[in-house]
């Protein structure tokens, strides 16, 4: 292979929900598509993060009890990862992982899980409820449309500088009540789709690989990567 990226998958024997681990089997076989191994490691309790090591991360959601575990291991990460996404490095986050990269989640026990705060949005709780079923989003300015399954007790509610991934066409998103779904921040895509995510919304796998690509190798010609077709699934 031509190219080569580093993949932090944050927690990823924590935070491993509903198939979330098949986003990086998309990725590996989009990144193949482009002439592109992927070294993946899992980052987790106690493992150190450093934002010039990797090209890509992706953290994945879970259960509250595995959030909360995770919400004490990630302040020593907090520095490190907030540079990573302010120097613009691509992320994917999952339910979970979405949450905790804003203030704070408070889960279905009213326990307050706090986030790292890289990110401003918040969640709260529903009230002995979860959004669960089939969900379609659409960004316009993309033009791109988002075919998933969510599931989540979390309601939450974007801020400073975040715009949705997409507007709901069908289902809840993120609480249910302003239409909005996921999070777009630099080069940070939250979600709550499970699924997952890249297997049926190859478009978004794309755009994290390219980019990380175009930030990596910023002299290669990278044309045939953007050129490539993607199908909607695989
Ligand atoms: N525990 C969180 C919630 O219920 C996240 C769930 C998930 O990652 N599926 O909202």
């Amino acid at each position: 292979m031509k190219y080569s990226l580093d993949v932090a998958h944050l927690y990823g024997n924590l935070l491993n929900t509903y198939g979330d681990n098949g986003n990086l089997l998309a990725l590996k076989y989009y990144a193949k598509q482009m002439d592109t191994d992927l070294n993946i490691k899992v980052v987790s309790l106690g493992d150190d993060f450093k934002a010039s090591d990797y090209d890509l991360v992706f953290f994945g959601g879970g259960q509250d009890y595995e959030q909360l575990i995770v919400s004490k291991d990630i302040p020593a990460k907090k520095e490190e990862l907030t540079k990573y996404i302010d120097e613009g490095g691509p992320m994917l986050a999952i339910c979970g992982g979405y949450q905790l990269l804003g203030h704070y989640y408070i889960g279905a026990q009213g326990e307050k899980i706090p986030g790292i705060g890289a990110l401003d949005h918040y969640t709260l709780s529903q009230d002995h409820n979860r959004f669960i079923g089939n969900i379609l989003i659409k960004n316009k300015e993309t033009n791109e449309e988002y075919h998933g399954f969510e599931n989540h007790n979390g309601m939450t509610f974007l801020g400073q500088g975040e715009k949705p991934l997409g507007v709901v066409e069908s289902g809840h998103g993120n609480n249910g009540s302003d239409k909005t779904e996921g999070v777009i921040y630099k080069n940070v895509y939250g979600s709550y789709f499970h699924g997952p995510i890249l297997t049926r919304n190859g478009s978004l796998a794309k755009r994290l690989l390219i980019t990380a690509l175009t930030r990596k190798y910023p002299q290669a010609d990278l044309s045939a990567q953007k050129a490539l077709k993607i199908s909607e699934t695989f």
